[in-house]
């Protein structure tokens, strides 16, 4: 019972300074739970959020202090969005006001309930009339029988949705049509998207589709206003359609009728900084809770949502064709240990893929040249005493960066002008070691005379509008050859490549990330899905890789197109070395300017965690890079067969852990990663 006067607030506290970070005040109104307000706490004012008062919440106390003000223009969050905000603060180990805060769109506490309404009411009038609906109807291709049986599928489906199928299989017109029937229920519909720079042509799908209806994005680049005008047209149900990366998953919809997951395996629905949460899970959560359809899409679904439909959890619907019956391209693998003995470290290329690039050049056709190493070369070395460009401040080297002349550390940014002589005997002759994107695409502009050699990577798109002006020089044919990161692999649909080649991917075959495989794997798919999207030029379309390990299974798996067979490897990998999705995990991290001071926090922390049957707590170890910007890291494993036992044995161990935290006083910050990506 709510006591009259009386409101939980939640507000943006540490989780354990209070239950949950829902804190008393007293009102005057009553003020339904979902209503924004602003509450004092200390000395300050802070916005808040009404919450429901837990049934066992001890009594207020005395000296309750009143709440400032209630923005009663905003029709409150509705109770499906703080059910799913206070599962996913439990489940994640985070405050529910921390969390509900760092949600909503940042300008929206800067307002007042005057300027509030004003906006709310130039919304509603600017957005009502909506694009007229008397433009022509859209032309929709017939589904083929894939895709039909896949749509039947979904409008009956009482389980997550996966939707299984190589680019250029179709999916999309599946989310399409999928969105459409829900749309015409009168219900809102979600897609989430790995990164909206990167996939313009789902945004230009979905408008053209549907230009009667209003869509809108959510996602880091928009502007704070765009952001909060988003956000408001979604709450209050004007927008029918929110395309968004990660952070939409919270978006706040009154008529959510569907849930698409576009490339669902992708590692950025994981947040990895504040409330590190999957938005892929919360998704698959949130549709569970409402009771609507949720549609996971991916070509190499993680082994996650693969387990998960191996045990009927999940439906998955194959799309085993491509649209068009354009073939999967041809998969070469290029043993880098046959190349001739003198000429295998220096070439870039193997001479027959160097060959093939030429002949699309030839052609007219593009080629893709992927490398994971962005810069012109990974570190600066002397030979004469073995110097190296290490990152005074991190554990790292620093990159050399040629077209400025700068060593950098792609951690902490730590840059300065490339020395004339080595720092430590004078030795003039520091040279470069290995090979970055810049690199190679000088490297291939010597090799191929003439030939209109680009780069895409974080250093050529980091200007306003530098990506796009990019992606359009690659469509409208300006360019040859793009040398570039996995940032290519991703999303474009570009009709005139057919040669694709992964220059040096054999590291994370042997990383110490568990997962380093899985999203190789993926990565080299999912680039293979860019050669011959086009039908007419999928026979002659190619997949190149460079490799030193050409018999190993990753890559047998990846010549035959056989997603089954790898995830059927790894999957029995995991199982025996009892990681997930056969265990959960979740990682404590400490940072001190001294690893010392990090160590003994993680230390204490362990003995905090001892007595919990069912789950075990291995030894803290540092990351691997485990210095950046002076600060020490340090991480320690949390493992257990069963996710709720580990969730119980988190949520009594997190009140100890604030509270020794107050006593490591040189601690700077520590954090609980659930379900960690990275270990
Ligand atoms: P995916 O999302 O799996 O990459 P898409 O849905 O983008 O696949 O389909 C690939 C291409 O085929 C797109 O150009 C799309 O418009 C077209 N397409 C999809 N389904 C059909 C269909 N049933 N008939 C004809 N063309 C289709
Ligand atoms: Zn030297
Ligand atoms: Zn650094």
């Amino acid at each position: 019972m709510i006591r009259p006067g009386v409101l939980s607030v939640a507000v943006e506290t540490p989780r354990h300074s209070s239950v949950g970070g829902l804190l008393d005040y007293a009102s005057e109104q009553t003020l339904p739970p979902g209503t924004l307000v602003r509450v004092p706490l200390g000395r300050r004012e802070v916005p808040g959020i009404v919450w429901e008062r837990a049934a066992d919440a001890p009594p207020p106390p005395a000296d309750l202090r009143s709440l400032t003000a209630a923005l009663s223009a905003l029709p409150p969050l509705d109770t499906e969005w703080r059910e799913l905000i206070a599962f996913a603060a439990s489940y994640y180990q985070r405050g529910i006001g921390e969390l509900a805060l760092a949600v909503l769109p940042p300008d929206l506490r800067k307002l007042d309930d005057t300027r509030l309404a004003r906006r709310l009411k130039r919304l509603v009038t600017a957005a009502a009339p909506g694009p007229t609906a008397a433009a022509p109807e859209p032309a929709r291709p017939e589904l083929n029988d894939e895709q039909a049986a896949a749509l039947a599928a979904i409008a009956t489906a009482r389980r997550p949705v996966l939707l299984h199928g190589v680019t250029g299989s179709g999916k999309t017109e599946v989310y399409l049509r999928a969105a459409d029937a829900a749309l015409s229920q009168g219900r809102q519909a979600l897609v989430l998207v790995p990164e909206i720079n990167l996939t313009p042509q789902l945004e230009a799908r979905f408008a053209a589709r549907f230009p009667a209806r209003l869509m809108v994005s959510l996602h880091s680049g928009l502007t704070p206003a765009q952001r909060l005008r988003h956000w408001l047209l979604a709450h209050l149900g004007r927008a029918d359609l929110v395309l968004g990366t990660r952070l939409a998953v919270f978006a706040s919809m009154p008529r959510l009728g569907l849930i698409v997951i576009d490339e669902e395996h992708d590692p950025s629905f994981k947040q990895q900084e504040g409330a590190r949460y999957s938005a892929r899970d919360l998704a698959v959560w949130r549709a569970h809770r409402l009771g609507i359809a949720v549609l996971l899409g991916s070509a190499t679904p993680s082994l996650e949502t693969w387990q998960r439909a191996l045990e009927g959890r999940y439906l998955r619907l194959p799309l085993d064709r491509r649209i068009g019956g354009g073939a999967m391209p041809a998969v070469r693998l290029v043993d880098m240990a046959r190349l001739p003995r003198e000429t295998q470290h220096e070439r870039v290329l193997a001479p027959p893929l160097l060959q093939a690039i030429g002949e699309r050049i030839e052609r007219g056709e593009q080629s893709l040249l992927l490398l994971n190493r962005r810069g012109y070369a990974p570190v600066l070395h002397c030979g004469a005493c073995g110097w190296k460009s290490g990152c005074a401040h991190c554990s790292a080297w620093r990159v050399f960066h040629k077209a400025d002349r700068t060593l950098r550390c792609h951690h902490c940014g730590f840059a300065e002008r490339v020395p004339r002589a080595c720092p430590d005997c004078g030795n003039l002759d520091i040279a470069p070691l290995g090979r970055g994107t810049e690199k190679l695409q000088e490297q291939l502009a010597a090799l191929l005379p003439g030939a209109r050699v680009a780069r895409l990577d974080a250093d050529t798109t980091r200007g306003a509008g530098a990506l796009q002006q990019q992606l359009g020089a690659v469509h409208a044919g300006e360019v040859d050859v793009l040398v570039g990161t996995q940032m290519l692999a991703k999303g474009h649909d570009f009709r005139r490549v057919t040669l694709v080649a992964a220059v040096n991917p054999d590291a994370a075959l042997f990383s110490s990330d568990f997962r380093a495989p899985e999203r190789l794997f993926a990565l080299l798919m999912q680039a293979a899905g860019r050669a011959g999207r086009d039908a007419a030029q999928a026979a002659r379309s190619e997949m190149w890789v460079q490799t030193w390990h050409p018999r190993h299974p990753l890559y047998a798996a990846l010549k035959a197109h056989d997603y089954e067979a790898y995830a059927a490897a790894q999957l029995a990998e995991r199982r025996a070395a009892g990681l997930p999705p056969f265990a959960s995990l979740a990682l404590l991290r400490a940072e001190a300017r001294s690893a010392d001071v990090a160590r003994a926090f993680l230390h204490e922390a362990a003995a905090l965690a001892a007595g919990h049957a069912g789950v075990t707590v291995y030894p803290p170890v540092p990351p691997p890079v485990s210095r950046v910007a002076d600060v020490e890291r340090l991480q320690m494993l949390v493992e257990s067969a069963s996710r709720s036992v580990l969730q119980r044995m988190l949520a009594a161990w997190l009140p100890g852990l604030h509270e020794l935290r107050a006593r490591h006083k040189g601690l700077l910050r520590w954090a609980v990663d659930v379900d960690p990506l990275a270990i």
